[in-house]
């Protein structure tokens, strides 16, 4: 059982650099955390507090109940993966994989089990014998996660462990880790600056910005219904559309551009009448289709991705990107284009959140 529980948590740097501001969160017993976000918006600042590495300025941090603040990193019963695998070079993967037990004084056959099942699991057995410079990156990796899970700790916190891996590699890795974090069913707190690694990889997304929390939810929370523009941008690949327009006769109107907006959307903004605001609407959400209230967008490029391609549009003045299937002829100089309304939000141009 491990739990935790951030509440108003701050953290000053010697010489008054503010790194985090009034974080609140809790983790469930066994979830996978992703905190992502920009470098330098104090992910791995709050993982080192978490971690004891780092002291809290502000706020409360517990474990189970317990606040642990200024407990000592060795009494969290907690294990650290980072992205420089950290092995012992000069011993073998066997001794590597064992050390954890090893300091502890374990008896020789259970050290010897240890490994075995844990190589087994992580699908590095055939080099127990080898050492650390003769392994891939990707293989390292695999050492490093089975010299943490033979602490069997309460918590696993990791920090970019993937960030030297080839893309490839990295895609496998990742659900690699989710896969050994789900059958452990440890509490896991995950850092990364990649929302895909975060997309994919989190049963929840906590998503920094200087030092505070934006949002924090399933996957398809903050990429649906996004609480502000940071996150509607910051989340998903390309990232959201958004352009600035104002709300008139129930129309969003923007440059020379007009789009009628349907009885729901309006009953949202209905308020901002006159006002500015903006619009976000995310690249699958376009069609290329004629009629009543489509918008004629010129063409920049495209890109091939295999059975769809990304097009480069101009709506106006604003740069828009729409995924098309690749079986519609998109080479034309403009093309009449459609927006899921069902799929559009809006956002207050001075507060940033989104309007719900
Ligand atoms: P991230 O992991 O999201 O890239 P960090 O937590 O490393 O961000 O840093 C958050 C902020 O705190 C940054 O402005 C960074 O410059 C600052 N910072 C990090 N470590 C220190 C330190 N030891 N002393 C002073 N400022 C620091």
């Amino acid at each position: 059982m491990s739990k935790l529980e951030l509440s108003h948590i701050g953290k000053i740097y010697d010489g008054g650099v503010r790194a985090v501001d009034d974080f609140n969160l809790t983790v469930e017993d066994g979830e996978f955390i992703v905190l992502v976000g920009p470098s330098g918006c104090g992910k791995s600042t709050m993982l080192r507090m978490v971690a004891g590495l780092e002291s809290i300025t502000e706020g409360t941090f517990s474990i189970d109940g317990k606040v642990v603040n200024n407990l000592p990193p060795v009494e969290r019963d907690i294990s650290l993966v980072f992205q420089n695998y950290a092995l012992y070079g000069n011993m073998s993967v066997y001794d590597n994989v064992g050390m954890s037990l090893k300091v502890r004084h374990r008896p020789k056959v259970e050290i010897y089990e240890h490994v075995i099942n844990t190589s087994k699991f992580l699908g590095i057995e055939e080099f127990l014998n080898r050492y650390p410079n003769q392994l891939s990156g990707g293989q390292k990796q695999r050492v490093a996660l089975g010299r943490s899970i033979a602490r069997n700790p309460q918590l696993f916190l990791m920090d970019e462990p993937l960030s030297n891996l080839d893309a490839k590699l990295r895609a496998f890795t990742r659900g690699e880790i989710v896969r050994i974090q789900k059958k452990l069913g440890i509490t896991t707190i995950y850092v990364t600056h990649d929302q895909v690694e975060a997309m994919t990889m989190a049963d929840r997304i906590v998503i920094m910005k200087n030092g505070m929390l934006q949002q924090f939810g399933t996957p398809t929370e903050v990429y649906n219904f996004p609480c502000n523009e940071f996150v509607a941008s910051f989340i998903g690949m390309p990232p959201m559309t958004i352009i600035s327009g104002k709300i008139q006769n129930r129309f969003f109107v923007w440059d020379n551009l007009r789009l009628k907006l349907n009885s729901n959307l309006y009953e949202r903004v209905k308020n901002y009448e006159g006002k500015e605001i903006k619009l976000g609407f995310r690249a699958e959400n376009i069609s290329i289709e004629d009629g009543d209230n489509s918008l004629k967008a010129k063409v920049r490029f495209k890109e091939y991705l295999g059975g769809s391609y990304s097009l480069f549009l101009m709506l106006g003045t604003n740069k828009i990107t729409a995924t098309v299937d690749d079986e519609i002829d998109v080479d034309k100089e403009f093309l009449n284009i459609k927006i899921d309304q069902s799929k559009i939000h809006f956002f207050n141009a001075e507060t940033r959140e989104r309007i719900k």
